[in-house]
């Protein structure tokens, strides 16, 4: 599909849902991917991306850093408590923060370095038991929790389930954002970023529509 396309389809689905232009924050999902695939949305200008694996960002992003200038790397894939302090290394944001030991090792890390990196609370808003993520019910007092800890929340995650559309979830994680004042929304992937952007998306998370299809091993 590609990186041209899919900024047009964003910024298409921003004008669809009477939103400003560049309200939407696309993030260039490159995890697994080859490298050359990453340079060359570098070279066309692509500044904001999307990391899953600490390990995996700590052998690519270090290095891209020093040949383009204004680059991003969001960490949106499950974070280890032992690898937070090499994390807020690498990333400028971390959309995972989805359990309250996580949160206090955050806030001390923040706190012996005067920064704290841009945070999601991560909601499992379709209470899969398999699924990381604060259940909804408990997203007001996570909140609540995470400020007492002087934690900046900057918005909320979610990551639907496969199995029914993702509106609804969308809908709700909006919901719970409001509710507590939070204007930051990561949601939307390949297959649903406009209906995302739709329901008040900040941030879209999109990885293969723009890569091409990862392949493992
Ligand atoms: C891999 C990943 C994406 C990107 O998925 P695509 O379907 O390739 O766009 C987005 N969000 C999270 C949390 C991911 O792990």
């Amino acid at each position: 599909m590609g990186l041209e396309a899919i900024k047009a389809r964003v910024a298409a689905a921003e004008a669809a849902a009477g939103r400003p232009a560049g309200s939407v924050t696309l993030i260039a999902v490159s995890k697994v991917q080859p490298l050359d695939r990453v340079v060359a949305a570098l070279e066309a200008g692509q500044q904001v991306f999307g990391e899953n694996y600490v390990q995996e960002a700590a052998g690519k992003w270090p290095d891209l850093r020093s040949r383009f200038a204004g680059v991003s790397v969001h960490m949106i894939g499950p974070l280890q408590t032992n690898k937070a302090k090499l994390a807020l290394d690498l990333f400028d944001a971390v959309h995972t923060l989805d359990r309250p030991s996580l949160a206090e090792k955050l806030a001390k890390l923040a706190q012996a370095r005067g920064a704290a990196p841009q945070l999601f609370v991560q909601v499992n808003t379709g209470a899969e038991p398999q699924k990381a993520g604060i259940l909804p019910d408990a997203a007001d007092g996570f909140i609540a929790s995470c400020r007492q800890m002087d934690l900046p929340i900057a918005g909320l995650m979610c990551i639907p389930p496969e199995s029914e559309a993702s509106s609804s979830h969308f809908k709700l994680l909006a919901e719970i954002a409001a509710r507590n004042g939070l204007s930051g929304l990561s949601m939307g992937m390949s297959g649903d970023f406009e209906s995302a952007i739709a329901h008040g998306a900040t941030h879209v998370r999109v990885g293969s529509a723009i890569f091409g299809a990862r392949s493992y091993g």
